[in-house]
C-alpha cells in the first residue's frame, strides 16, 4: 500500500494566493473608495455593472447584496409572488430555492441529470402546474444547464427563464456566456465563487430595459428618485468597496477559469489512469464550464473515503448532502424520500475535491493517490 505523506493540509479552496498575487491592486482600489468616502451606489458600482454586463454579453447588470437576493429580486421583477411557483432543480444550494420563497412563491422542484447534476429537461413536464410562472435552471458546479431543450420547453409554455448562475461566471453554452442565456440571470459574488468579493455581493443581468429599471428600484427601497418610493422595495444594494474589488478581480476571471480548467483536466487524466476509482461528473461538449467545483461520484463507502482523505490532510465536502425537497425547512412541500431519485442518488454519493486556480498540481496527484489507495 502506498504511504501518502500528510505534511501539509490541502484545503478545498484557498483564496489567499489570489490576494497575495493582486493584493496591491486590491488595496489601491479599496483605498480610492475610502479616500472618496462614497460607499453606496456610486461610480464603482456603476462601472462594475457596465463591465460585468459586457463580460456576460448583455445590456444590463444590477448589482445587489448577494446571490440569494439576486434571485429574489429577479423573481419579484417578473411580478411573481404568493400563489405562483418557479421550477428549479432539487439538487442545488438550498439558497436557490430560498430566493424564490422570499418572494412568497413556491419552488416547483424537478429532478436532475444523474451524470451532470444539472436540471433534467425531460423532467420538466412533471413539475408543470397552472401556478408555474418561470423556470430557473442552475448552472451547477460551473457547467451550464442544457439550455436549448429547457428554452424550447419554456417557450412552449410561455415561461421566462431565470438562470441561477451563482457558480458559473464565464461559463458558456453554444458560444453564449452564462448571464445571457435567459430573461434574467442571478449571480453571487460570495468570496469563494469564481468571481468573489471580500464580503457579500451579487448581481442580476438582463437584456430587458424595463426589468432592469424595476430591479434598480427594487434593490434600493423601491425608489425611483431619492425619497420617492414607487414600489415596495428592499435594501439590497451592492456596496462601493465590493464593487471596486470585483472590478479588479473581473480582469483576472478568464485566467482563473482557465487555471481551474487545467486542474480539472489533470484530475480527469489521473483518475482515468487510475482506472476511475471515483467517477467525475460528466462534462457536456455544448459549452465551456467555469469549473467552480470538482465533484466526483463514489461507488460506495463515501464516509470512509472522506475520513481517509482527512487523515491524509485533504479537505473534502459534499455539495450538497440534502436536496431541497428533503430539507426540514421545505417539509411543507410534502415531497419525501424517493420523489427525485437522481438528485437523491447524487446527494448520497458525491464528494467535492480540492480545486482553486492556484492549486498545485502535486496536490492533485496526492488527492488521486489517496483515493486510489483507499479503493485498492
Ligand atoms: C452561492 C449560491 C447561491 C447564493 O448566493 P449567496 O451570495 O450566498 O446568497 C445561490 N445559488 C447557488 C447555486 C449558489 O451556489
Amino acid at each position: 500500500m502506498t504511504v501518502i505523506s500528510a505534511d501539509r493540509t490541502i484545503p478545498l479552496n484557498d483564496t489567499r494566493p489570489q490576494y497575495r498575487a493582486i493584493g496591491a491592486e486590491i488595496r489601491a482600489a479599496m483605498d480610492a473608495v475610502l479616500e472618496k468616502s462614497w460607499f453606496i451606489l456610486g461610480s464603482e458600482v456603476a462601472a462594475f455593472e457596465q463591465e460585468f454586463a459586457a463580460f456576460c454579453g448583455v445590456k444590463h447588470c444590477v448589482g445587489v447584496s448577494n446571490g440569494t437576493d439576486a434571485i429574489h429580486i429577479a423573481v419579484r421583477a417578473l411580478g411573481i409572488g404568493p400563489g405562483d411557483a418557479v421550477i428549479l432543480p432539487t439538487h442545488t444550494a438550498t439558497f436557490s430555492a430560498l430566493g424564490v420563497s422570499m418572494a412568497g412563491a413556491t419552488p416547483a422542484l424537478v429532478d436532475v441529470e444523474s451524470d451532470t447534476g444539472n436540471l433534467d429537461p425531460a423532467q420538466l413536464d412533471r413539475a408543470l402546474t397552472p401556478n408555474v410562472r418561470a423556470v430557473m435552471p442552475v448552472h451547477l458546479y460551473g457547467q451550464a444547464a442544457d439550455m436549448d431543450p429547457i428554452r424550447a420547453w419554456a417557450d412552449r409554455h410561455s415561461l421566462p427563464i431565470i438562470e441561477d448562475a451563482a457558480q458559473a461566471h464565464g461559463a458558456t453554452y453554444k458560444g453564449h456566456t452564462a448571464g445571457s442565456l435567459g430573461r434574467l440571470a442571478a449571480f453571487s459574488f460570495y468570496p469563494t465563487k469564481n468571481l468573489g468579493a471580500y464580503g457579500d455581493g451579487g448581481a442580476v443581468t438582463t437584456d430587458d430595459d424595463e426589468l432592469a429599471g424595476i430591479m434598480r428600484e427594487l434593490r434600493n427601497g423601491g425608489q425611483r428618485d431619492r425619497y420617492h418610493h414607487v414600489r415596495l422595495g428592499f435594501c439590497n444594494r451592492l456596496d462601493e468597496i465590493q464593487a471596486a474589488v470585483l472590478r479588479v478581480k473581473l480582469r483576472y476571471l478568464h485566467a482563473w477559469n482557465t487555471a481551474r480548467a487545467e486542474r480539472s483536466a489533470y484530475y480527469d487524466k489521473l483518475l482515468t489512469q487510475a482506472g476511475r476509482p471515483v467517477t467525475p461528473l460528466a462534462q457536456r461538449d455544448y459549452g465551456t464550464s467555469a469549473h467552480h467545483l470538482y465533484v466526483v461520484r463514489t461507488p460506495h463507502r463515501r464516509t470512509e473515503l472522506m475520513a481517509a482523505l482527512k487523515a491524509a490532510g485533504i479537505d473534502s465536502y459534499i455539495h450538497y448532502p440534502v436536496p431541497v425537497h428533503l430539507q426540514e425547512a421545505y417539509a411543507d412541500l410534502g415531497q419525501g424520500v424517493g420523489r427525485f431519485p437522481a438528485g437523491e442518488a447524487l446527494a448520497n454519493s458525491i464528494v467535492t475535491l480540492p480545486l482553486y486556480p492556484e492549486l498545485p498540481f502535486e496536490d492533485i496527484e496526492r488527492v488521486v493517490a489517496t483515493i486510489t489507495a483507499f479503493y485498492s
